[in-house]
């Protein structure tokens, strides 16, 4: 079994990273992960200004992907995510969409029982897992980009559909598209307003492969039901504008529609959803049924 443990870690993705395991297209890869702390934070009341900030939201990996070259399509499935029963959730002050309200940092650490966050003595709720922080290095031009800023290439996501059984589509950028992963939660909300999901150590279990002679606009994500295009920009509108015209390009391209028809399929039937408002960029996606277009089986 191809195993990267948490100690091969990297805190921005670019092409410079050496790749810690080479595997072929097709292979299942198990990424270990440490929470977004870096595993710093042990107790309610550790401060803040304690922590070292040049040890925030590692990144295991990268993996070199035999066959992926500039230009191609890295996919990734997620098999299967495993995380701890603890996590850490904090707000506080300058942090998030309420950092303003705040005059001094508060965190929980919560357990995780039978698939439930126990929140409170009188709150629970069904967990959500999923990875906050997965990306590709970006082109050799663009230099590297901090694990927590998402664009094009991934990155900082905190996108809660990037979850078991759904498969994510980032650009390859470098040879061997060198793909890294963290930042696992076990519970959070679109927005993540408070700048913290449920941060969980754990592993995520991935089956990478690559797709040749196609262009994509920006990462996409298939599950069951959905289709969804993903951007990432420090205005939230731009966001909007990125990843509906994404979409759109997808429908067109690979569906056969209009773009007269396209717009008019999202408008009516598609979401723009809000992934998170609280990283360097903020990361909407746009979500279509997976049943239309020119793939769909006759009912
Ligand atoms: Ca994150
Ligand atoms: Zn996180």
């Amino acid at each position: 079994m191809n195993i990267i443990t948490n100690d091969k870690s990297i805190y921005a993705m670019s092409a410079a990273n050496a790749p810690v395991l080479t595997v072929l297209a097709g292979s299942r890869v198990i990424f270990e992960t440490k929470d977004c702390f870096g595993g710093q934070i042990t107790c309610e009341t550790d401060a803040f200004d304690g922590l070292d900030w040049g040890r925030i939201n590692p990144a295991t990996g990268p993996l070199y992907v035999e066959g992926a070259e500039i230009g191609d399509i890295l996919s990734v499935t997620i098999e299967k995510i495993e995380i701890a029963d603890k996590g850490v959730v904090a707000c506080g002050q300058d942090m998030g969409t309420l950092g303003h309200l705040f005059d001094q940092n508060h965190i929980k650490i919560l357990s995780i029982v039978e698939d439930k966050v126990i929140f409170s003595d009188d709150i629970s709720f069904p967990i959500n897992k999923m990875v906050g922080v997965i990306g590709t290095a970006p082109a050799v031009s663009e230099g590297e980009i901090s694990c927590g800023t998402p664009c094009l290439h991934g990155g900082n996501l905190d996108c809660k559909k990037i979850t078991e059984g759904a498969t994510l589509l980032l650009p390859v950028n470098v040879s061997g598209a060198l793909l890294a992963m963290g930042d696992l939660h076990a519970a959070m909300g679109d927005g993540e307003i408070g700048v913290s999901g449920l941060e969980v150590a754990g592993r995520v279990t991935v089956t990478v492969d690559v797709i040749k002679g196609k262009k994509l606009q920006t990462p996409m994500i298939f599950d069951d039901t959905h289709i969804m295009t993903i951007a990432s920009h420090e205005d939230l509108d731009m966001a909007v504008d990125i990843a509906t015209e994404s979409m759109v390009k997808y429908l067109m391209e690979e569906k056969g529609m209009t773009l007269a028809d396209a717009t008019m399929l999202i408008s009516l039937a598609g979401n723009v959803c809000i992934c998170q408002v609280v990283d360097p960029k903020k990361t909407i996606r746009v979500e279509v049924k997976n049943c239309y277009g020119k793939n769909k089986k006759a009912t």
